[in-house]
């Protein structure tokens, strides 16, 4: 069967780089292609060379024609201005967009929606399958233990260069602890505590947030009870946990009909 093909975004980035090794580990994928933003010192610069591979013949470019000319699929670990302006793209040409992108705003997951009824977009604000399966325990666990008794609690670390905060993957940590309880995350998270905020709100889901060094990323979720407390947490070691998450959902997206997919979906968790 022919391979499909992926092109990836923000190539010189921590996963832009990542994500062209996964692409080259699999089988099933090729490398179609390379965007950066104008002006990037990447340009021109050979991908395979830019991932430490052998050089691939595929060249950097920052027109999206030229980067997305024959993709099938466009894997998008960017910034949101970058995302917002690839998924006009794919939802008019049909290509299939896998967004790892987080920090996105409101405004910019319905854009995402709306560009989601012309082509399909799997997005996920982490892509390894350890998180996911996080995820599933983090919903089991809100769902078993008392809300009245229980405070859930979601802290997490990265490197010092993170620019959004709570982390993409805290956010769906805490979107599950949610769904565990029947609640919306929308009106039950507290992002931030500072000077005298009074008790806490049984009800709340909380978030805390610590930055520096090169941690890739460590997740917590503590639920705290009477007199004991329960800790479920994901170490990531290796950004290619993500960039081989990216690959297999593209896959699994080529040839979907149009949609907004998560990773629940590409691994046969939801339907
Ligand atoms: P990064 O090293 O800063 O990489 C982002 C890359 O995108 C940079 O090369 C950047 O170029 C490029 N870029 C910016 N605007 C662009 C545009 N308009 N067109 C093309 N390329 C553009 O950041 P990172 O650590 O790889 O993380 C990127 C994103 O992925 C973040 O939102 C992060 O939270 C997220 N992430 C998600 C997962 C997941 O599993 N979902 C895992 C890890 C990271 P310049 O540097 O030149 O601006």
């Amino acid at each position: 069967m022919a391979r499909t093909r992926i092109a990836v975004m923000g190539a010189g980035g921590r996963m832009g780089r990542n994500l062209i090794r996964a692409i080259g580990e699999s089988a099933d994928a090729e490398l179609s292609g390379a965007l950066e933003r104008e002006g990037s010192p990447q340009i021109g610069a050979d991908c395979g060379i830019l991932a430490g591979l052998e050089e691939s013949g595929v060249k950097v470019t920052d027109a999206m024609d030229a980067a997305f000319a024959n993709a099938e699929a466009v894997l998008d670990f960017t910034a949101p201005s970058a995302t917002l302006a690839v998924a006009e793209y794919t939802a008019a040409n049909g290509i299939v967009h896998v967004i790892g992108t987080t920090g996105l705003s409101a405004d910019d997951e319905a854009a995402i929606g709306e560009a989601a009824q012309k082509t399909a977009i799997v997005k996920s604000g982490n892509m390894s399958m350890g998180v996911i399966l996080l995820a599933e325990l983090v919903e089991q666990a809100a769902r078993a233990l008392d809300a009245a008794d229980w405070d859930i609690e979601v802290l997490e670390m990265h490197h010092r260069h993170k620019v959004d905060a709570p982390s993409g993957t805290a956010l769906l940590l805490g979107e599950a602890a949610a769904r565990g309880r029947s609640v919306p995350l929308e009106e039950k998270s507290v992002r931030v505590r500072d000077g005298h905020t009074g008790p806490r709100d049984p009800s709340a889901i909380g978030f805390a947030t610590l930055r520096g060094g090169s941690v890739v990323g460590d997740h917590s979720v503590i639920m705290a009870g009477p007199g004991e407390r329960v800790t479920l947490a994901h170490h990531a070691e290796d950004r290619m946990i993500f960039a081989r998450g990216a690959v297999k959902a593209a896959l699994w997206a080529h040839g979907r009909q149009p949609g907004l997919y998560s990773m629940r979906h590409v691994l046969g968790l939801e339907t």
